[in-house]
């Protein structure tokens, strides 16, 4: 077999076994392939193998891949950081839910151009579990505001959060964040604030998906452990003075 055949394999053990071990169904938890820099060929391999969610750090990269991948159905969610200028691509170029929402001025652009296309868009709150000062995000103790602001905008319908958890060799050391976004979840929930649903928690990458699963994850981001090393660290993808896309 192929060795991304292989890895995917891999990793759907790994949610599996991960699922088993807390009392999950494996069922709650969506695979969701972090596709940065690979090239549309991979990804393609990936939905024939039976992925159908993917995600995106950089509208960049989905005009890129779009004309390959079009054809193909799949949900597409953006995962990176979103400059508001962007807005209007990643609305042209199929972007289904934008997981990183983390500012109410970014909302507020998103809503207005959502109005101006009668349209509606999926979105979570990106909240920075680390409180690394690198990471995009809200802060756990703004998030709630947050929440309550983008549920006003109708637009946009609030399907849960999102966190990077802390990055460190050590897996242990993100559990906290995990459980912080967790308990974030249990909070806004208890408000039951009119069109916000909080089903979804997109957290875990390759090096701590069990760890995420543990935690209560329904969305698990996973790159690496799939599609290979990449060539550039991850903060190249964060730090916006780098990237300036
Ligand atoms: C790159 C990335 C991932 C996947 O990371 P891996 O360690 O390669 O699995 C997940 N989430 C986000 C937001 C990413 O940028």
């Amino acid at each position: 077999m192929d060795p991304l055949g292989e890895n995917l394999l891999i990793v759907l053990k790994r949610i599996e076994n991960a699922c088993r071990q807390c009392g999950r169904s494996p069922a709650e938890v969506r695979l969701l392939m972090a596709a940065k820099t690979v090239p549309p060929e991979r990804i393609k391999a990936a939905f024939e193998a039976g992925q159908t969610l993917m995600g995106e750090n950089k509208v960049q990269e989905i005009k890129e891949k779009y004309d390959a991948l079009k054809e193909i159905p799949h949900e597409l969610h953006f995962i990176g950081h979103l400059q508001s200028k962007k807005i209007k691509d990643i609305l042209k170029y199929g972007v289904q839910c934008v997981q990183s929402l983390d500012r109410l001025s970014l909302a507020e652009k998103l809503q207005q151009r959502l109005q101006f296309e009668n349209r509606h868009l999926k979105v979570f709150i990106q909240v920075n579990t680390s409180e690394e000062e690198s990471k995009f995000g809200v802060s756990p103790d703004e998030a709630v505001n947050l929440v309550k602001q983008v549920a006003a905008l109708d637009r946009l319908h609030i399907r849960g959060l999102m966190t990077i958890g802390l990055f460190s060799t050590e897996a242990e050391k993100v559990r906290p964040c995990f459980q912080k976004l967790k308990r974030l979840q249990s909070e806004i929930r208890a408000l039951e604030i009119p069109g916000v649903e909080m089903n979804e928690l997109s957290m875990g990458m390759s090096n701590d998906l069990e760890i995420a699963v543990a935690e209560g994850a329904t969305i698990v981001r996973v790159g690496t452990a799939i599609f290979g090393k990449r060539k550039y660290p991850d903060s190249y993808y964060w730090d916006e003075r780098q990237v300036g896309s």
